[in-house]
């Protein structure tokens, strides 16, 4: 069959949900600058406010304890290791009090397959975060982390994921995607849940009216094909949620980040994605998930530059400025943004900033707000 370029557009212009072949004939023919200006078209009707949202909040690690043994991971410990942790109450609330001063609202709370960590675990902590600090939000664990529960309890996920949501968490990152496909899973994180069961959580998620995010992280040993799968099973899972649920309320496909890991060191797998070609896949993206309302920009993976042109190519959204990031820092991403930094960075791409919370509601910049010092 014969594609035509401008037919292709005009399926998009409309919403429509491209098949992977159309999506793929538009990542390899499309002139960049034209691909850039039909995602930037699609961002203009979807987010017509024109601003560019941020965010304040702090990844903190439950535990670096994991028996997933991901091969991109330098965060992780096995069990029994002398750098093993678990994170106790009184670091929690040294590192809220911190994330107060600083102007955050929430916690990126996420950790390792710890072994003898089960649902009570969890539900103790969230409990006691939140009466302590009622304020906070948790944007907490994620599919592989419900499913690792799941399979401890020997319970379901809408059983796990309610007494979760009951216990304080208010949404579900996106994390431990990668590429939802069972042969890149098996390659580069064979502990994790597989495609179907991160997909089946975040739909129940979405039955609860848990809000949730999605991920990519590309730029591995994933074919082109597959990445098209990943965004089209992502897609038709925001086509089930419950017509009252948010489902997915954004999108952020980032790179892999290779230092000392051993599917680098192993496998000699190197990112080899070029600052064009990560334009291209947020603006595809853009194009190949209409249904999903926000796409971010991963600064922290490809630098201010190319995030600021990702702000011309679909992208409305500069995430976090991440207070504290463990992991995929322990993996060569060098990037870092204050409160003042970030605002500067979507000034300087011509937007407006815009601080929101994690359900994409503007916050306020608070008046007591401290600058981060950046020293690392
Ligand atoms: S990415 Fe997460 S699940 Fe995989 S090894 Fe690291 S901590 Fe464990």
């Amino acid at each position: 069959m014969t594609m035509h370029i401008k037919d292709i557009y005009q399926k998009a212009a409309e919403f429509g949900f491209l098949t992977k072949e159309e999506g793929i004939f538009l990542f390899q023919q499309a002139p960049l600058a034209e691909l850039m200006l039909l995602a930037d078209e699609l961002r203009k009707k979807q987010v017509p406010h024109g601003k560019v949202s941020w965010q304040i909040d702090r990844n903190v690690n439950t535990t670096n304890v994991c028996i997933a043994n991901c091969k991109f991971c330098n965060f992780y410990r096995i069990p029994g290791h002398a750098e093993a942790y678990i994170t106790d109450m009184p670091t929690y609330r040294k590192k809220i009090e911190e994330t107060i001063k600083y102007g955050g609202d929430q916690l990126l709370l996420q950790g390792g397959h710890h072994p003898d960590l089960g649902l009570d675990f969890y539900v103790n902590t969230f409990r006691q975060i939140k009466q302590e600090y009622p304020a906070i939000k948790l944007h907490a664990l994620g599919p592989p982390e419900v499913a690792h529960i799941t399979k401890l309890e020997k319970s379901t996920h809408k059983e796990v994921l309610t007494a979760l949501k009951n216990a304080g968490l208010d949404s579900l990152p996106g994390a431990g995607a990668e590429i939802l496909i069972d042969r890149v899973r098996r390659l580069i994180s064979k502990g994790k849940c597989g495609a179907q069961e991160w997909l089946d959580i975040m739909h129940e998620a979405h039955k609860l009216n848990i809000t949730t995010s999605a991920t990519m992280m590309f730029g591995h040993v994933e074919t082109i094909e597959e990445r098209f799968e990943h965004l089209i099973k992502i897609r038709e899972v925001q086509s089930h949620k419950p017509e009252n649920a948010k489902g997915f309320l954004a999108f952020i496909p980032w790179t892999f980040q290779d230092v000392d890991t051993l599917l680098a060191k192993i496998r000699g797998v190197q990112n080899l994605t070029t600052p064009e070609e990560y334009i291209r896949m947020i603006a595809i993206s853009r194009i190949m998930l209409p249904n999903i309302k926000n796409i971010q920009a991963s600064w922290l993976t490809v630098g201010k530059q190319v995030a600021q042109l990702c702000l011309q190519a679909g992208a409305n959204d500069f995430g976090s400025i991440m207070l504290e990031e463990n992991v995929v820092s322990a993996a060569g991403a060098p990037h870092r943004f204050t409160y003042k930094s970030i605002q500067d960075a979507i000034r300087e791409a011509g937007f407006e900033p815009q601080l929101r919370n994690q359900q994409y509601e503007w916050r306020q910049i608070p008046e007591m707000i401290e600058e981060q010092v950046i020293d690392y």
